[in-house]
C-alpha cells in the first residue's frame, strides 16, 4: 500500500507525515508505556506557546473561535488569508516564525478580524476579568498586526540589549540583559564544584519590587496546571517500564516536576543517559536553549520512540570506533579527549512528537546538554530515521535536483548515495561530533555566549563531514565505497552557500544557530578553497550552480576548521569565535538570494517541512481491558491541531 507522505501546503512550510514501522511488532506492555509517555508529550503544548510569547495562547484561542464560529464565505480573500495565518500561528507554536523569528504579518485586515472578533460569543473570548471586548481588542491588535510590536522573537545579535528587544516570555518586563547577565554571572562565581547545576534552566526571570526573582516551572509554580497533567500520565507509564530502571526514571522526573529542583533534573539526567537498555524511551521536560537570547533558559519539548535494532548496528559500529576517530581527528592534542566515554549511539523510530519538537522535528538529539554530565556520564544520542525517511521520500520528483544541482554526475551520485551518507552524516554528528574534543581547565563553558550554538553545531557538522571521507568507513563497511561521501559534500556546499537561502525573507540576515553553521563551513571552505579552485559558483544560463573540483582538498579545508572551531570551544575563545561566525555565517548576497528565491518560487517548493503525528488507538476488550493499541495515519493537519487545542489546554 503507498503511503501518503504529504498532508498541507501554505505559505512557507509542507506538512508531512511519518510513519512508525515496527510499531505493531512490539510487544503490548510496550504500547501502553508508549501510549502513556505519548499522552504526556502532547500535554505540554501550552508551555511552549506562553514561553515564546506571553500574547500566543490567547492568540491562539481567539483564532481558533473564530475558526470555528465564521458564518461568512470561506472562500473570500480575508478568510483564505486567516486561514493561512492560523495554520502558521500552529506551526510556530505562536506569532512569530518558528526558524526565522520574525514575527509574520496577517493578510486579512484588521476590519475583519475586529469585526469577527465582535461577532463571537462572549464566553468563547479569553478575555481576563473585567477587561471588555473593547479593551482587548486594543491589547491584541497591535501585537497582531503592527510589524513594530514585538517584531522578533529572540534577539542575538547587534548592539541593543536582546533580552529586553526579544518577545520571548523568559523574563519579566523591565529585566535588562546587564541584571540577568549579572544574577547568572554571581551564581555561577559562586559555584565552584565540578558538577554545577545548569542556572536558570526552568525558571522564568521576574523583577519583583525592583529585585529579580526566579518564577519556577514546577508543581505550584508556573504551567503548574499543564505541569500536574503531565506528571499524571508519567505516573500511569511507570507500571509499564520495561525494567526497573526505567521506571525510576520516570518517577526522578515526576518528583523534579514536583519540585523543580535543578539538582533533580541532574540526577534524572544521569539516571537517563545510563540507560542503554530499554528499547522505548522519551524525552520530556525543559530541554533546548535555542530560544533564549542568552542561552539559559530551556523551551519544553517531547519525543516518545523505541530503538530501530537493526539500524541501530550501524551506529554500534560508529560508537565502538569512537577513541580511534577521536584520536586521528585533526584536532591539537589538547583539546582532544583521553578517554571518550559513553558515547552511546542508537537509530530511533518516533511515535509522538511534542513541544518544541513538533511539528518542525529535529532529525537527531544529542542529549543531555550539561557539560559535566557529558564528561562523566557520556551522552546519548541518536538518529531520527523514520523522520529522515519522511523528508527523503516526499522529496523525491519534487524537481529540486534537476534545477540546482550541476549535472547529471552529481544527480546520480546523489541518487545513489544520498540517503545513505545523509543518514551517516547525522549518525557522526550526534554520535561523535558534539561528544568529541574537551575544554582546557578553566574555560568557562558559557565563553562564547550567543555563538556558542552555531559554534558547537559547526564542530559537530565538521567532524562528520571530516569522517564520511575516511577510508575507515569504507573498512567498517558504513559506506559501499570511497566514492559515496560525495554525495554529502556536493548537498551539504549547495545548501551552505545556497539554497538554504530560500529560508531567508528578503533583506534578511542568517540567524538561526544551524543556518548559519552551515552556511559559516560552506562559506569558509568556499573562500578558503578559492586560489586553487577547489569549490566555485558557476553560472550557466542566468542561474547560479556549486560545482566542486576537488573534494579531497575540500575534506581537508573541513579538517581545518574543525582544528580551528575546537580550538575556539577549548579555550573560549570569544572574539575569535564572533568573527567566524560573523564574517561567515550571517551575512547574505542579495542577488544570489533573490535568484535561489525565484527558482523555488518556480518550482512551488516549500522551504520549511513539519509533521502531523500518528493517532493511537486504545482497543479494549468487553471489560474494559485493553486489548491492542493501533495506530491511525489519516489525520489531518487541521483536525489534528483543534484536538490538540481541545484535548491538551491547560494554560490561559
Ligand atoms: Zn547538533
Amino acid at each position: 500500500m503507498d503511503f501518503n507522505y504529504v498532508v498541507d501546503q501554505f505559505a512557507d512550510i509542507q506538512i508531512l507525515r511519518y510513519q512508525v514501522p515496527g510499531f505493531d511488532k512490539l510487544s503490548l506492555r510496550q504500547k501502553q508505556l508508549l501510549y502513556h509517555l505519548s499522552e504526556a508529550a502532547l500535554m505540554g503544548r501550552d508551555i511552549l506557546y506562553d514561553q515564546n510569547c506571553r500574547y500566543n495562547l490567547m492568540i491562539r484561542q481567539t483564532l481558533e473561535a473564530i475558526y470555528r464560529n465564521y458564518a461568512g464565505d470561506r472562500t473570500s480573500d480575508d478568510y483564505q488569508a486567516f486561514e493561512t495565518y492560523l495554520k502558521r500561528v500552529w506551526f510556530a507554536n505562536g506569532i512569530h516564525h518558528h526558524y526565522a523569528e520574525d514575527k509574520f504579518i496577517p493578510g486579512f485586515s484588521e476590519t475583519f478580524f475586529e469585526r469577527e472578533v465582535r461577532a463571537l460569543p462572549v464566553g468563547e473570548l479569553p478575555i481576563s476579568e473585567g477587561e471588555t471586548v473593547d479593551m482587548f481588542l486594543a491589547k491584541l491588535k497591535p501585537v497582531i498586526f503592527d510589524p513594530n510590536v514585538l517584531p522578533k522573537r529572540t534577539v542575538q545579535s547587534g548592539d541593543q540589549d536582546w533580552i529586553a528587544a526579544s518577545a520571548n516570555n523568559y523574563y519579566g518586563e523591565g529585566v535588562t540583559q546587564a541584571e540577568v547577565e549579572a544574577f547568572y554571572g554571581q551564581k555561577k562565581a559562586e559555584d565552584s564544584s565540578a558538577t554545577p547545576i545548569s542556572y536558570g534552566l526552568n525558571s522564568r526571570l521576574e523583577k519583583v519590587d525592583g529585585h529579580l526573582e526566579e518564577k519556577v516551572w514546577k508543581v505550584g509554580g508556573l504551567y503548574s496546571e499543564a505541569i500536574e497533567w503531565i506528571i499524571s500520565e508519567l505516573e500511569k507509564a511507570v507500571p509499564f517500564a520495561e525494567n526497573d530502571k526505567q521506571a525510576e526514571i520516570i518517577e526522578t522526573l515526576i518528583a523534579y516536576y514536583h519540585s523543580g529542583d535543578l539538582r533533580t533534573f541532574d540526577a534524572y539526567s544521569i539516571l537517563w543517559v545510563e540507560d542503554t537498555e530499554s528499547q522505548v524511551d522519551f524525552v520530556n521536560g525543559f530541554i533546548e536553549t535555542y530560544g533564549d537570547a542568552l542561552g539559559l533558559k530551556a523551551s519544553w519539548e517531547s519525543t516518545v520512540n523505541f530503538r530501530n535494532e537493526e539500524a541501530t548496528r550501524r551506529t554500534q559500529i560508529i560508537s565502538e570506533n569512537a577513541q580511534w576517530f577521536e584520536d586521528h581527528s585533526p584536532v591539537d592534542t589538547r583539546f582532544k579527549k583521553k578517554e571518550v566515554k559513553g558515547v552511546s549511539a542508537k537509530v530511533i523510530t518516533v511515535a509522538m512528537l511534542g513541544g518544541d519538537c513538533y511539528p518542525s522535528t529535529p532529525i537527531g538529539i544529542n542529549l543531555p546538554n550539561a557539560d559535566w554530565i557529558r564528561r562523566d556520564h557520556g551522552s546519548k544520542s541518536v538518529t531520527i530515521e523514520n523522520i529522515m525517511e519522511a523528508y527523503d521520500k516526499a522529496s523525491q520528483g519534487s524537481g529540486f535536483s534537476e534545477e540546482f544541482v550541476w549535472s547529471d554526475t552529481e544527480r546520480t551520485i546523489l541518487r545513489k548515495y544520498g540517503f545513505i551518507t545523509d543518514v551517516l552524516h547525522t549518525d557522526l554528528h550526534e554520535c561523535l561530533g558534539h561528544g568529541s574534543g574537551q575544554l582546557l581547565p578553566g574555560t568557562d563553558p558559557d565563553a562564547l555566549k550567543a555563538y556558542a550554538s552555531t559554534l558547537e553545531e559547526a564542530r559537530a557538522d565538521l567532524f562528520g563531514l571530516y569522517y564520511l571521507a575516511d577510508p575507515k568507513l569504507v573498512e567498517l563497511g558504513l559506506v559501499p565505497d570511497s566514492e559515496a561521501y560525495k554525495a554529502e559534500y556536493y548537498k551539504y556546499m549547495m545548501n551552505g552557500l545556497m539554497t538554504q537561502l530560500v529560508r531567508i525573507e528578503p533583506g534578511k540576515d542568517v540567524e538561526e544557530a544551524h543556518m548559519r553553521n552551515r552556511q559559516l563551513i560552506a562559506r569558509w571552505a568556499f573562500e578558503q578553497g578559492k586560489a586553487e579552485h577547489i569549490v566555485e559558483m558557476k553560472s550557466r544560463e542566468g542561474k547560479t550552480f556549486v560545482v566542486i573540483n576537488d573534494y579531497e582538498k575540500l575534506r581537508g579545508l573541513f579538517g581545518k576548521l574543525l582544528a580551528e572551531v575546537q580550538r575556539i570551544k577549548s579555550e573560549g575563545d570569544y572574539e575569535a569565535g564572533r568573527a567566524l561566525v560573523e564574517n561567515y555565517g550571517v551575512k547574505v548576497d542579495p542577488a544570489l538570494h533573490s535568484e535561489v528565491r525565484a527558482r523555488y518560487e518556480q518550482l512551488h517548493l516549500s522551504p520549511y517541512k513539519g509533521f502531523v503525528n500518528p493517532v493511537m488507538h486504545v482497543e479494549k476488550d468487553e471489560n474494559g481491558v485493553v486489548r491492542d493499541i493501533t495506530l491511525d495515519y489519516t489525520e489531518g493537519y487541521v483536525e489534528q491541531m483543534l484536538r490538540y487545542s481541545r484535548d491538551y489546554s491547560y494554560l490561559n
